[in-house]
């Protein structure tokens, strides 16, 4: 690891002062997943600022939205009675990433900006373009099993691996954040780039901003709703493929529908034109399918991922089955 200066700031504006004013500064939270990047020196950062002290861990509601602090914790977050009874999707896709410690302390804001688990950038003998701009792709001819289906460049083919920012994604939401030009709104759909020529950038914030908050509207969401990871073992692994979805019923017909998928693409992947079939459509095994094959739609597999080309329709179609209360 290398050596760096520590700063612990109390104020968001304090944090971003702090961060502009140094290139290679770094805000710190939880830390579960950059003290790794640290210790194994794919990140090094000249400065930690530590902003554990900024008031920014509020759950609350305002008008019809739920306002959730970047710093409120994932595990708490996940059992906060604002979020079980009006946005389950989202308690749900929290419960099933990590293990209950890291829940515990990692942050709402830190979980969005989580690394790659591409194996290939962790491993500093191996050329990876997102760790090191232009020495090349290891995982593109390389053992790409966990790799994406769509969205990837010829620079990159890793998947984004958070499970929440998938609900998020679904649910509409959007980020607040702070920077040195002032506050700016993000749609969550915007918030994670692909990788284009640039894989070493992973979401479109610019230098210096800090996430202070996500905004959730209460879309009416909260009835039938599912997220379902599937994923080499029960706990504390990442999504091969994920999904999740939300419909509202009435009598049988599909009155509207969000669906995102995880572990295939750079960012978490929003199926619109699978949702905008399946509005008006009844509730049924045979709606569901057609809606998984109009979101496989341009999916493209490599070497050893192929399977995700049956996995993910399959696991659209559970999902909505499960959210609908087919099974
Ligand atoms: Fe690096 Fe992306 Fe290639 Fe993985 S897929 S080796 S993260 S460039």
């Amino acid at each position: 690891m290398n050596q760096f200066q520590y700063s612990r700031v109390t104020h968001s504006n304090a944090a971003v002062s702090a961060v502009s004013k140094e290139k290679a500064a770094m805000f710190i939270a939880g830390g579960t997943n950059l003290i790794d990047l640290m210790k194994r020196g794919i990140v090094n950062p000249t400065r930690l600022v530590d902003i554990n002290r900024v008031p920014l861990n509020e759950i609350k509601t305002e008008g019809n939205s739920l306002i959730i602090g970047a710093l409120a914790l994932n595990g708490p977050v996940a059992e906060s009675k604002l979020v079980t009874e009006k946005f389950p999707l989202l308690a749900q896709a929290l419960n099933a990433g990590a293990s209950a410690q890291i829940r515990n302390m990692a942050t709402i804001g830190g979980n969005m900006l989580q690394r790659t688990r591409c194996p290939y950038f962790y491993d500093t003998t191996m050329p990876c373009n997102k760790r090191e701009p232009g020495t090349g792709c290891g995982a593109l001819e390389g053992f790409n099993r966990m790799h994406a289906i769509f969205g990837f460049s010829d620079q990159c083919i890793a998947v984004h691996p958070s499970d929440m920012s998938v609900a998020l994604a679904a649910l509409d939401a959007s980020v607040l954040v702070i920077g040195p030009k002032g506050e700016r709104r993000i749609p969550f759909t915007d918030f994670h780039r692909l990788p284009g020529d640039k894989p070493q950038i992973d979401t479109n914030l610019q230098a210096g901003e800090l996430i202070t908050s996500v905004t959730i509207p209460d879309n009416g969401f909260n009835k039938n709703v599912h997220y379902l990871k599937v994923r080499d073992r029960t706990s504390y692994a990442f999504a091969l493929v994920s999904v999740a979805a939300a419909l509202q019923i009435e009598k049988n017909t599909i009155r509207d529908a969000r669906l995102a998928m995880g572990g295939v693409a750079h960012k978490p992947w929003r199926l619109t034109e699978a949702e905008k079939f399946l509005i008006g459509k009844p509730v049924s095994e045979a709606s569901f399918s057609e809606a998984a094959k109009i979101a496989m739609q341009g999916a493209k597999a490599f070497k050893y991922n192929t399977y995700k080309l049956t996995l993910a329709p399959n696991s659209i179609v559970q999902a909505l089955k499960v959210a609908a209360k087919l099974v």
